[in-house]
């Protein structure tokens, strides 16, 4: 473990992108309705960000967006924003709404391939200006993290998601409540920090980057994706509906415990039908904890042979961000299917990666 603390911190430069969401709202006086306001207000709501260690510029999307808006464009801005400015920054802070913070994160952890630099995503459950708030414990902790080196290295040079009391593998998050403010989780995969009194770093289970290229940001995905989730009673012509959207390239395919679902003939023929035809299946599980393994049972046999793939630990938002990001780069449905089969960033607990 890795303590950091005022003393033994580096002076770091941070860019903060503010995009939006809960931590930067207001009240409408006359709705009583949540809306977004600008980045001076929020930060008129934390002067203790001029007692911080570092120096920080900020930007901020106009407007600023709730996060049930954000769509691979704004995650495209995102990446261009870090991009633009990766050599003038040690670190880079999003402030982004908690509802969707967990597929901008997967998202992101794609985007910028080669990141040696860290990426900290966080926002709050209450607005910064309310009493109570948990904005700015987060706002400023994720500061000092983004902010943290060894040696003039970065410690933490990944996607990660800041909330309370831990720090947060991006690509592995998934939002677990929309009541209290210990809203994130990363079921399999260990926290990489612990945040209480003292921020105590796990080095074992950060990202260590294999290579020292460039920063290389991708910016195009390819929204013609979708979850599916497998439910008791689905019927031929939803499952067949669903596999004849038009355009339609990936499904992540939400299963039973480690990788079931009925074995019926025409459930298989239908996904294999849909296999044939081009469009990338990958198994991920309804459980919050576990992994797929389609070689313990006969559907999930059937299901290999009919070309399923499995997406072993992952979630939904990693599986689903990641096809986005491999069709937006125009991979045929074969390599696609290769590399969601390798982890590219930590996403998913194998040791296949596109290396090797
Ligand atoms: N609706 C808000 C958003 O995701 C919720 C939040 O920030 O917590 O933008």
């Amino acid at each position: 473990m890795l303590t950091l603390s005022a003393n033994n911190q580096e002076k770091s430069s941070i860019l903060i992108i503010y995009t939006g969401g809960t931590i930067g709202m207001v009240e409408d006086p006359k709705t009583g309705s949540l809306e977004p306001f600008d980045f001076e207000h929020l930060v008129d709501h934390v002067p203790e960000l001029k007692d911080v260690n570092h120096l920080y510029t900020s930007i901020q999307f106009t407007p600023p967006l709730d996060s049930s808006q954000v769509g691979p464009q704004d995650w495209a801005k995102m990446a261009k924003a870090v991009a633009d400015n990766y050599d003038n920054y040690d670190g880079f802070v999003i402030l982004h709404g908690t509802d969707t913070m967990a597929y901008t994160a997967s998202a992101l952890s794609f985007m910028l391939e080669n990141l040696s630099k860290p990426v900290i995503i966080t926002g709050s459950q209450l607005p910064i200006g309310r009493f109570r708030t948990d904005g700015k414990e987060n706002l400023i902790t994720a500061i000092e993290i983004a902010a943290a080196k060894k040696e003039g290295i970065a410690i933490v040079p990944e996607v990660c998601i800041c909330f309370q009391e831990y720090l947060l593998r991006g690509n592995r998050c998934k939002k677990v409540n929309a009541d209290y403010f210990e809203a994130f989780e990363t079921f399999n995969y260990a926290p990489l920090a612990h945040i209480g009194v003292e921020i105590q770093i796990d080095e074992e289970f950060v990202y260590k980057p294999a290579t020292t290229k460039p920063l290389i940001p991708h910016y195009n995905m390819d929204p013609n994706v979708i979850a599916l989730r497998i439910l008791p009673g689905i019927t031929p012509e939803t499952l067949k509906g669903i596999l004849s959207i038009p355009n339609l390239k990936g499904v992540a395919m939400e299963t039973f415990g480690v990788g079931n679902a009925p074995s019926f003939p025409w459930f298989i023929d239908i996904l294999k039908e849909a296999s044939a035809r081009g469009i990338v299946i990958v198994n991920v599980t309804q459980c919050m904890i576990g992994s797929v393994a389609m070689d313990i049972y006969d559907t999930g046999d059937a299901m290999l042979q009919a070309g399923i793939i499995s997406g072993y630990d992952m979630t939904t938002e990693s599986a689903i961000t990641k096809m986005m990001y491999l069709f937006g780069e125009g991979f045929a449905p074969d390599k696609v299917k290769e590399y969601m089969k390798c982890s590219l960033i930590g996403e998913m607990t194998i040791h296949n990666t596109k290396e090797n």
